[in-house]
């Protein structure tokens, strides 16, 4: 069978079409340094937009290798604890379990990359889990758990490195183009002028 998509033609990051599969994102077991962790992240969050979901991608590396993969499912799943992070959390435990590692010991010496900041329910999470480092893209205004709205590594007795503002740029991209009509960025229509003169320092989540 042929297969197909909707899709239109996809371009790479400069620009060039993207023949073939439509999707060629590194995968569970893909060797990445820290430069492409990010990449991947975004594609993931790309991947989610395509489908409806908060475009928010995250990968586990660990020694060199993903160990997890995943974006938002809040929606597919209508559970809204599926953010990227928790998916992925889920997925290294797994992941552990087929290759008979210790848990503890592989969160320890892994690598999260996210490209939005975790909220506070991640990020609790993986200060909880003792992640060795934590690299996010955009902060997140409305429930960002690394400093921006709360800091949850006060809460924690060993806390998470956390490295912020990796291709922020491009992950608020994707946000916007998700919120696009209630991005309080986004130039204002006429017809609100008079209800948007107060300061508005709210973000992107609805
Ligand atoms: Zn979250």
């Amino acid at each position: 069978m042929e297969a197909t998509s909707a899709v239109d033609e996809q371009v790479d990051d400069r620009g060039s079409p993207v023949h073939g599969t439509p999707e060629m994102i590194p995968a569970v077991g893909d060797v990445i340094n820290e430069q492409e962790g990010m990449e991947v992240a975004l594609k993931l969050a790309q991947q989610a937009l395509t489908v409806g979901e908060v475009p928010v991608g995250c990968i586990f590396v660990h020694e060199g290798k993903i160990i997890a993969s995943g974006r938002n499912t809040v929606n597919e799943t209508r559970n809204a604890t599926r953010h990227a992070e928790i998916n992925c959390i889920d997925d290294v435990l797994k992941w552990c379990k087929v290759n008979n590692k210790e848990p503890s010991s592989v969160f320890a010496n892994t690598e999260v990359f996210v490209t939005v900041e975790p909220c506070i329910m991640c990020a609790g999470a993986l200060h909880k889990l003792h992640l060795k480092q934590i690299t996010y893209g955009c902060h997140n205004d409305r429930f960002g758990g690394c400093g921006t709205v709360l800091d949850a590594g006060i809460l924690a007795d060993n806390p998470c490195k956390i490295i912020a503002g990796v291709k922020a740029d491009e992950a608020m991209q994707l946000l916007k183009t998700f919120y696009k009509g209630t991005n309080p960025n986004a130039p204002v229509p006429n017809v609100k002028k008079k209800a948007v003169s107060k300061n508005d320092t709210s973000s992107l989540s609805s």
